[in-house]
């Protein structure tokens, strides 16, 4: 079985993707680990995150692979497990801006199917149902009003110690969504046959407990 959910950065969806698939001993794929992989290899090679020509021939040297360790998945990039470093500011701005080349979607794209064919998955990002599964059997588009992901967000960072006003923290989740919706290669989109959920005013217990009905409802059709 496949499950795809995908839609803005913030809106929760590696927390309760993750706590899912636990429950339903499926794997979870985080696909934006992998674009912040290719962030993370642009940046260390002195090339600008945001540029085609800089970015394609990079992708000749690059070999990523996830490999789940205890569980856990891990994003190893020629070897070597990044999945610490991808997750600075740096790195998520790079990875918006690599995800935009063509090249780079389509680079991940084929391993991102593999992955699926395997085993029972609970992928998320941001063009699972619409483009790398557009067979899942559970499509779940998974949003919250911009304030209410700003200020989510504002708190994962003060809780790693890095203090960022709630106007900044907007000023980046409103760029992000703008990059995300406006790439004119597979742009973050709701796919026809998606469930949208909101969960703007719910508590992160309600939004699991959703996410776990849509899922059994679609098992048992
Ligand atoms: O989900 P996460 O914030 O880690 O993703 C990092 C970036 O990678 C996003 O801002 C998005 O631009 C990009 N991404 C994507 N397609 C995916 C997953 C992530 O374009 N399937």
């Amino acid at each position: 079985m496949k499950v795809a959910i995908d839609g803005p950065a913030g809106a929760g969806k590696s927390v309760l993707a993750r706590a899912a698939a636990k429950d339903l001993g499926f794997i979870y794929v985080d696909t934006g680990a992998l674009y912040r992989g290719i962030g993370l290899y642009a940046l260390r090679k002195g090339a600008s995150p945001a540029s085609e020509e800089e970015v394609t021939p990079l992708l000749r040297e690059i070999e990523e692979e996830i490999r789940f360790i205890d569980g856990e998945q891990h994003v190893f990039l020629n070897g070597e497990d990044v999945s610490g470093l991808i997750r600075t500011e740096e790195v998520s701005k790079a990875a918006s801006d690599v995800s935009a080349i063509p090249a780079v979607r389509d680079f991940l794209f084929d391993m991102q199917r593999e992955i699926a064919e395997k085993s029972d998955v609970i992928m998320d990002g941001r063009d699972i149902g619409t483009a790398v599964l557009p067979d899942a059997e559970v499509k779940i588009f998974l949003t919250a009003r911009p304030e209410i992901r700003a200020e989510r967000r504002q708190k994962q960072l003060e809780e790693k110690g890095i203090s960022a006003s709630f106007e900044e923290v907007l000023r980046d989740v409103n760029e992000r969504d703008y990059n995300d919706t406006h790439r004119a290669f597979r742009p973050l989109k709701m796919a026809k046959d998606a469930v949208l959920l909101d969960d703007s005013e719910m508590s992160p217990e309600e939004s699991a407990q959703k996410i776990k009905e849509i899922i059994s409802e679609a098992r048992c059709r």
